[in-house]
């Protein structure tokens, strides 16, 4: 079997553990990380030997291109820890399919399953103290891959570090979350960088999101560049518009990030008898539903918070609020991918990977 390959990997274990100074009742998301760090650097034309290190600071040359030309993909994902102590990923295979494809179309030479699997599973057994138990808690999982080859020749490095660090996390609660339909940005263009997690994608809309919460709103729903008629997705989540009992999302494209959660949650509709409709979708027929009390939800879906209800919008300086709703279809999709990933409910998707 490809992910059994037995692949030891060298490992440099940190003298002491920051975990007795860590608050695990109080995180910030992502800002503290665990003892330990994987590393694989590229460079003669190969992945090089990986290792895990202490989690540190690295050095590299200010020239590095990642720094110029942001030649640089990332993943996020997480892992669980059940009742019984074991450890669990949800469709990590995908974050790994999904990796690739963002390296290869920033020229960046893809990284073996092998490597990734193995790497990702022997830093996991040794953070497992940093895995809590319980509906909620998790470690994010961050692999990243940036170009370190030390030119600003703006042509692809031939050098690479991929990493994996990880942060221990809290159930993600938004906050109520009110989105501003984009009228003016966009986040991504037809033939453009959309679709993959390219590190740039995420600075692009760091200022019209600033400026969105200005108006008191916390997110964007990006709409496509050419009209700004079609919604897309939001900053970090795909979305997905209840009208009546239809559930619809926008269909993926070379704009729109092919998230893990948003086809788990179009599998668990299905499988609940929900009808789904991935097709564009107009901010006029949104509107429209919204004022025909047809819209019933809007949410966003994502490894960070898995669902997260949107209460209301703003377009073209009009406002709307979605009426309250009992036996949402966004609590359905949040318990259950919820309960799969913690081990406490079968998982007849197959979705849940032992580490
Ligand atoms: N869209 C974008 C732009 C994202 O960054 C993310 C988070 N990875 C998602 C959607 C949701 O993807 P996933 O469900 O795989 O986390």
């Amino acid at each position: 079997m490809k992910n059994e390959v037995l692949l030891s990997i060298p490992i440099e274990k940190s003298a002491t553990s920051k975990i007795t100074n860590v608050d695990f009742e109080n995180l910030t998301f992502g800002s503290i990380f665990t003892d330990h760090m994987f590393v694989c650097d590229y460079k003669d034309g190969a992945w090089q030997t990986p290792q895990i290190v202490p989690y540190g600071p690295i050095e590299l040359e200010p020239s590095a291109r990642v720094f110029h030309y942001g030649q640089a993909v990332f993943e996020g994902m997480k892992a669980y820890k059940d009742e019984e102590d074991q450890i669990w990923l949800f469709r990590p295979d995908e974050n790994f399919k999904r990796i690739n494809k963002s390296s290869k179309r920033l020229a960046i030479p893809e990284f073996p399953e092998e490597f990734f699997f193995q790497g990702m599973k022997t830093l996991l057994q040794l953070e497992k103290d940093w895995i809590k138990k319980g509906i909620g808690n998790s470690l994010y999982i961050r692999p990243f891959v940036i170009a370190t080859q030390g030119s600003v020749l703006a042509s692809p490095a031939n050098e690479y570090r991929f990493m994996i660090i990880c942060s221990p996390a809290q159930a993600y609660y938004g906050g109520e979350v009110r989105v501003k339909i984009a009228e003016h940005y966009s986040r991504a263009a037809s033939g453009g960088v959309g679709a993959a997690k390219a590190a740039g994608n995420y600075a692009a809309q760091f200022y019209p999101t600033n400026l969105a919460k200005e108006e008191g709103y916390q997110q964007v729903i990006w709409t496509d560049a050419d009209t700004h008629e079609y919604l897309e997705e939001a900053g970090t989540m795909n979305v997905f518009f209840r009208i009546g009992d239809t559930l619809i999302t926008a269909p993926n494209d070379d704009k729109i990030l092919d998230g893990v959660t948003r086809k788990s949650v179009i599998a668990v509709a299905e499988r609940n008898g929900i009808k789904v409709e991935v097709r564009r979708i107009k901010v006029d027929e949104i509107v429209k539903a919204v004022k025909d009390g047809k819209l019933k939800e809007i949410f966003g879906s994502g490894t960070a918070a898995v669902i997260n209800p949107i209460l209301g919008f703003g377009y073209k300086g009009e406002k709307f609020e979605l009426p309250k709703i009992e036996n949402s279809y966004a609590n359905l999709f949040k318990e259950t991918i919820t309960k799969i990933q913690h081990n406490e409910a079968e998982d007849p998707y197959g979705w849940r990977y032992k580490v």
